[in-house]
C-alpha cells in the first residue's frame, strides 16, 4: 500500500506515518515525488488496513498496490524515471543508443569502435571486461585492464560506459570505472549481486533473464530499488524459445507491457536476441516502433577476428545504416536530438 501525503504535509506528519508503519512490523519507504510525498509500505505479509493511516494528520489518501513489485510499479510512481548521465537522459520521451563490442579486446579495438559509434550518435559505449561465457575455455575478458581501457574510451570519445559485473566482488571495480553497472541475463536472479547493485552509487542496467517472466524481471529490479538505488534501466535481450532461426527470441511485446507496469526505462538489445547480424537492423527498427527508450547493439570493426559474439556484431557501416533506418521511426523530438548528436561529432565538436 501507498500512503500519499497532502502537498502541505509537514516533516513531523511524514515521520508519524513512518512510525505507524514500523509499529505494525512493516518497512516504510519515503518517496519524494515531484508534487507530493508518498510512503510505501513494504514487506507486509498480508493486506494492510488503510483506516488507521487515513486518520493521521497530513494523509491525503491510500492507494492499494496490487502487484508483488512495489517500488518499480506504475501504481507506486506514475512519473517515468529518467536516468541521467551529464546531458544524456534515458527514459521518459528520450531515446538513447548504446553501442560497442561484445568484449574489450585491446585499446586499439575499443577506441576504433568507440570513435565509429560516437560519430553516428551513440552516447553510451558497451563492452565487457568480465564476460559470462558458456565455455570456461572461451575468452573471459581482460578484467581490470579492460576497465582501464573503457575509462580511456570515455576520456577520448565522451561516451559514457556500460559494463558488466558478474559478481559482488567485481562490482567494486566496475562501480569505480563505469558509468552504468550491467547485470547480465544469467545473473538476473543473483540476489546477492542485485543487493550489491542496489547499494551502488551508479545506475544499473538489468538484463532480462533467459527464461524470466516479466514479473520475475521486475521483481529483480525491485531488489535493486529496495536497497535504495532508484536508477534502474531494464533491458530486453531475448528469451529462450523453440525457435532456432535466431539465438533467442526478442520479446517485443515486453516493451509496451513493461512501460505500462513500471516507470523504469526499458531498452532493447537485438544483438543478443538475434545472435546474427542480418537480423539486428530489422529488430532494432521493430524495437523502436514498439516504444523502446533505447537500443544496445554490438558493433565491431573486424567481427571476423572478434574474441566473442563476432557473428552478431554490426560492421560500422551497418551501424550507420541502422541509425539511418531508425531515424524516421523516432518521434520528432528524438530524431532532432539524435541528428544533433551525430552532427556535433561530424563538426568535430
Ligand atoms: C552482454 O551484453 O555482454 C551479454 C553477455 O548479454 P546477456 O547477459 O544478455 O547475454
Ligand atoms: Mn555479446
Amino acid at each position: 500500500m501507498l500512503v500519499v501525503m497532502s502537498s502541505y504535509a509537514t516533516e513531523e506528519e511524514i515521520a508519524q506515518v513512518v512510525m505507524a508503519i514500523e509499529q505494525q512490523g512493516n518497512v516504510a519507504r519515503v518517496i519524494q515525488g515531484g508534487e507530493r510525498t508518498a510512503i510505501g509500505i513494504l514487506q507486509n505479509r498480508g493486506p494492510v488496513d488503510p483506516a488507521p493511516f487515513l486518520l493521521l494528520p497530513g494523509v491525503k489518501e491510500t492507494i492499494p498496490v496490487s502487484k508483488p513489485y512495489k517500488l518499480v510499479s506504475r501504481e507506486f510512481e506514475q512519473t517515468d524515471t529518467i536516468v541521467t548521465l551529464g546531458d544524456v537522459a534515458i527514459g521518459g520521451d528520450h531515446f538513447v543508443i548504446i553501442a560497442g563490442p561484445c568484449a574489450v579486446e585491446s585499446e586499439t579495438q575499443a577506441l576504433t569502435i568507440g570513435r565509429a559509434v560516437r560519430s553516428q550518435g551513440a552516447r553510451l559505449y558497451r563492452g565487457g571486461a568480465y564476460k559470462p561465457r558458456t565455455s570456461p575455455y572461451s575468452f573471459q575478458g581482460l578484467g581490470e585492464e579492460g576497465l582501464k581501457i573503457l575509462a580511456k574510451v570515455r576520456e577520448e570519445t565522451g561516451l559514457y560506459i556500460v559494463t558488466e559485473a558478474m559478481d559482488r566482488e567485481q562490482c567494486d571495480l566496475v562501480e569505480e570505472y563505469a558509468d552504468i553497472i550491467q547485470i547480465g541475463a544469467r545473473n538476473m536472479q543473483n540476489f546477492s549481486l542485485l543487493n550489491r547493485a542496489g547499494e551502488a552509487r551508479k545506475p544499473v542496467l538489468l538484463k532480462r533473464g533467459l527464461s524470466a517472466t516479466i514479473q520475475e524481471w521486475l521483481m529483480a529490479a525491485e531488489y535493486i530499488m529496495a536497497k535504495g538505488n532508484r536508477n534502474v534501466i531494464l533491458c530486453e535481450r531475448g528469451v529462450r524459445t523453440f525457435a532456432d532461426h535466431s539465438r533467442n527470441t526478442l520479446d517485443l511485446s515486453a516493451i509496451p507491457v513493461v512501460k505500462q507496469e513500471s516507470h523504469l526505462p526499458v531498452i532493447a538489445d537485438p544483438s543478443h536476441a538475434c545472435g546474427r547480424r542480418d537480423q539486428v537492423i530489422p529488430m532494432s527498427k521493430a524495437s523502436v516502433a514498439a516504444g523502446t527508450h533505447g537500443l544496445m547493439v554490438e558493433v565491431h570493426h573486424e567481427p571476423e577476428k572478434a574474441l566473442s559474439d563476432g557473428q552478431q556484431a554490426l560492421f560500422p557501416t551497418q551501424f550507420t545504416q541502422m541509425v539511418n533506418e531508425i531515424l524516421p521511426i523516432l518521434t520528432e523530438k528524438q530524431r532532432r536530438r539524435l541528428l544533433e548528436d551525430r552532427n556535433q561529432r561530424a563538426d568535430g565538436s
